[in-house]
């Protein structure tokens, strides 16, 4: 599937749920939460999920919320793969008991990206409402073991800009890649940007010799070799440089909306196209074709229900 300026659409993001088990201070508080659960069901995600593959998707990424709450994932991660979908992932929290690490390593999962803003219990545990910190490094560890596992920390000056170097040594001793990425001015995030925002040019300034590594993937991240760690880090420059020209991706939230971007406002609601196929089809292909060349600045939108 194509937009309008001629941008493959192979890549879809899909936020399962947006209950969350956290509060990250940039992300969820208890007053944005609604009560009310109106995620789709397993049958509806299904439904998307197949009508997408259709239109010529080829990566998904499950995300949330802690898309991990749901108890039906596996049945989800399996059908996508059963439809013919290899490039499934998913973005957690990592705060997963045993039976859910035993699961992952058994599923068709091809990555898993685990955040993890820092290395202090005390910070952990102020930043996301919960002291968990130890938990999410056990899963950070045994999962490495049998899937490709990524770390994906978010810059945050009064939290983790003197973390850095920390947090890229705990990434080289397990054998995981981390990708730092900027905070986006996103739903409450944008209460805390102004104090909070750190760019990667001011992060990269502090390395020795920083190579640019040539990457294969169509990723948002870009990799360099820092030979201050001989180790390879992503950067996602998700606010000082955007990637819209090379945009692949468009996301359904946990209520079944369509967007084309993390930052539209409008989306086209799935759910009353769902029993008609054909109609999906069209109705997708007639928005998608409206996707913008550049995004919005920012937005209000809570990232916890359109997906991180
Ligand atoms: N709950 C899962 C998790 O935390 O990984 C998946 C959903 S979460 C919304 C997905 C990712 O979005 C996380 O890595 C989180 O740190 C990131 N995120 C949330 N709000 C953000 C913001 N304002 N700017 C940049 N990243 C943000
Ligand atoms: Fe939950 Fe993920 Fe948002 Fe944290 S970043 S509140 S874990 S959805």
């Amino acid at each position: 599937m194509y937009d309008g300026y001629f941008r493959k659409i192979e890549y879809l993001r899909f936020s399962i749920t947006d209950r969350c088990n956290f509060f990250c201070r940039y992300c969820r508080t208890k007053e944005v939460c609604e009560i009310e659960n109106k995620e789709l069901s397993k049958d509806e995600i299904f439904r998307v999920i197949s009508v997408f593959k259709k239109l010529g998707i080829n990566k998904l990424r499950f995300t949330g919320g802690e898309p991990f709450l749901r108890d039906d994932i596996f049945d989800i991660i399996e059908f996508a793969d059963s439809i013919g979908i290899k490039n499934i992932n998913v973005t957690t929290n990592g705060y997963l008991d045993g039976e859910k690490i035993g699961k992952i390593a058994k599923s068709s999962l091809s990555s898993i990206n685990i955040s993890l803003d820092t290395l202090d219990r005390q910070k952990y545990k102020v930043l996301t409402g919960v002291d968990g910190l130890s938990e999410v490094i056990s899963t950070i560890k045994s999962l490495s073991r049998f899937k490709k596992v990524k770390i994906n920390t978010v810059l945050l000056r009064s939290v983790n800009f003197d973390e850095i170097e920390h947090l890229i040594s705990f990434a080289k001793e397990n054998n995981v890649v981390i990708r730092f990425i900027e905070l986006m001015p996103v739903g409450i995030a944008n209460r805390i940007f102004e104090s909070e925002f750190v760019s990667i040019a001011e992060v990269l300034k502090r390395f020795r010799n920083v190579r640019e590594i040539e990457s294969s993937e169509n990723s948002v991240a870009k990799y360099y070799h820092i030979e201050d760690f001989d180790h390879i880090v992503g950067f996602i420059n998700a606010v000082s440089g955007h990637f819209c020209d090379r945009c692949d991706k468009v996301r359904v939230s946990s209520r079944g909306i369509l967007y084309n971007c993390l930052f539209d406002r409008i989306g086209l609601d799935l759910k009353e196209y769902l029993n008609d196929e054909d109609i999906l089809i069209e109705k997708i292909q007639e928005f998608v074709k409206k996707k913008r060349f550049t995004r919005n600045p920012t937005t209000d939108t809570m990232m916890f229900k359109m997906g991180g």
